[in-house]
């Protein structure tokens, strides 16, 4: 594509020259000779009507001599460039400019007939066989007691009517040759704002072909061309972020699958070769089932993501009662609750609350934000579930009074495999997935996930849900 592109484009710029020299030499060539043909022949006529009506009429009313109509006539031929003749009806030649004709000697034009002319205002040819060379000849008769007494023929020869032409021909030529010349301000044009940005863009997309994402590709144009190079740009900057990322994810679940299953192959090498007595090994035991539980845990949650992201996410949306399904979710902590001795406070709006989401999903989220709540509080303290209606929203939020998140990570913690350092002594099990399904959830019902926590005062997450209209029944 690189070259031939221009190539066309030069190609067409010559087609464009070498049509516009063939209309010149055929249509403006003939169109030129016609107008010098009707020019030349009007100017004759008319001089040849004030001779027919002056010298001529003078001569045929024996008022001049025919020696100095003769004279007058040579002198015009001159000035004019013709050839000046003054003949009688029947066709004999009484004064011819130039050489005058002897005495007692009779010319006579053969088959001579001005009615062949009727219509026309000339003739081209040699004038019934009376010149070897090809003529432009105009007639005007004399008149005079209503009858006509001779003609006053004009001839010029055609090829100073073709030597005229050509002259004005070649300005023609000429004024081509600047049209195609000025022109070259297009080429010129078209290689500065087409050509070079699109060689630009074509070898950017060779280097992203084999993968260089992060080739530089600029062109500072405010057209289509920079529109299509800023999108491809954009593009591979895209293409480019989401390798890192997944280089990223790889390189993290690798490390969280890695490090239980060492751990595992510790204790069970430990208890094979004796370093464990067998009196300890029950405790050991039950620490590689705790390992196996996370790395459950673990799978679970990366296929729940996967899902999440791949299946873009089909929700089976109903109204439901999220006052009802905030009390099943919390009764699934009682047992944690009670070890920990952490009372939960929920402060819901009316009795039932009706939101229109994916129930399944949603219990997902409540159990996320639940259990990251219970673990990062203190014992004897109390996390308090809430729910607020505000412009056909609900919202939804979970505070504790724990250990907080630092200012810094606060950015990152709902990114995958995120954990803080506060907590990672807390929470041996974690694996940093639950609040990133949290938010995919979350938003793939266009809503929103935020958190306001302080360090050492605790965090409180609130999601927002769309509205159920049955709630406006309910009221009714
Ligand atoms: P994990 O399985 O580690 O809990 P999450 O994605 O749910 O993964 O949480 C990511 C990190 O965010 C946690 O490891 C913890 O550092 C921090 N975090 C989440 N919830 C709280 C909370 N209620 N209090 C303090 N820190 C929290």
């Amino acid at each position: 594509m690189r070259k031939t592109l221009y190539l066309k484009f030069i190609f067409a710029y010559l087609l464009f020259g070498i049509f516009g020299f063939i209309v010149v030499a055929t249509f403006v060539s003939n169109m030129t000779l016609d107008a010098c043909k009707q020019g030349a022949a009007g100017n004759l006529y008319r001089e040849a009507t004030i001779i027919a009506d002056s010298y001529a009429a003078d001569l045929y009313n024996s008022e001049v001599s025919l020696e100095t109509v003769h004279q007058q006539l040579t002198a015009l031929a001159g000035y004019t460039n013709t050839e000046i003749w003054i003949m009688n009806p029947s066709g004999r030649l009484v004064v011819r400019s130039g050489e005058m004709i002897p005495p007692n000697t009779e010319i006579y034009v053969k088959g001579f007939d001005p009615a062949e002319l009727t219509g026309q205002l000339y003739t081209i040819g040699s004038f019934w066989d009376s010149f070897s060379t090809e003529q432009l000849s105009v007639i005007a008769p004399i008149t005079g007691n209503y009858r006509t007494n001779g003609y006053v023929v004009m001839h010029l020869p055609m090829q100073a009517i073709l030597k005229e032409a050509n002259g004005l021909l070649n300005i023609s030529y000429i004024e081509l040759l600047f049209i195609l010349f000025l022109s070259l301000i297009i080429l010129i044009f078209f290689t500065e704002i087409v050509y070079q940005p699109l060689r630009r863009i074509t070898k950017a997309t060779e280097q992203y072909a084999v993968g260089n994402m992060r080739y530089p590709l600029t062109v500072e144009s405010n057209d289509e061309i920079g529109y299509l190079a800023a999108s491809l740009s954009y593009m591979a900057g895209e293409i480019s972020r989401a390798e890192d990322d997944q280089k990223k994810f790889i390189a993290n679940v690798s490390h969280d699958f890695r490090s239980p299953l060492t751990s595992i192959r510790g204790y069970l090498t430990a208890m094979l070769d004796g370093t464990i007595p067998p009196e300890l090994r029950e405790k050991y035991l039950q620490l590689v089932l705790n390992e196996t539980d996370r790395l459950t845990k673990l799978t679970n949650g990366l296929l729940t993501l996967n899902n999440l992201g791949t299946k873009g996410m089909l929700l089976s949306r109903t109204d439901f009662d999220i006052n009802n399904l905030i009390r099943s979710c919390c009764a699934m902590f009682e047992q944690q609750c009670r070890d920990k001795q952490i009372t939960l406070e929920l402060v819901l709006t009316g009795e039932e609350l009706y939101v229109n989401a994916d129930r399944d999903k949603i219990e997902q989220v409540l159990y996320n934000l639940l259990d990251n709540a219970i673990k990062f509080s203190h014992s004897d303290s109390s996390v308090r579930v809430e729910t607020n209606e505000k412009r056909n929203r609900i919202f939804v939020s979970v505070k504790d009074s724990g250990i907080g998140i630092p200012k810094e990570d606060q950015g990152q913690i709902f990114e995958r495999f995120y954990k803080t350092d506060l907590s990672r002594g807390k929470d041996k099990k974690g694996t940093g997935l639950g609040l990133s399904i949290a938010r995919e959830i979350i938003r793939s019902h266009g809503e929103n996930i935020n958190v306001i926590s302080t360090e050492g005062v605790g965090s409180e997450f609130v999601f927002s849900l769309p509205r159920s209209e049955l709630n406006d029944q309910i009221e009714e």
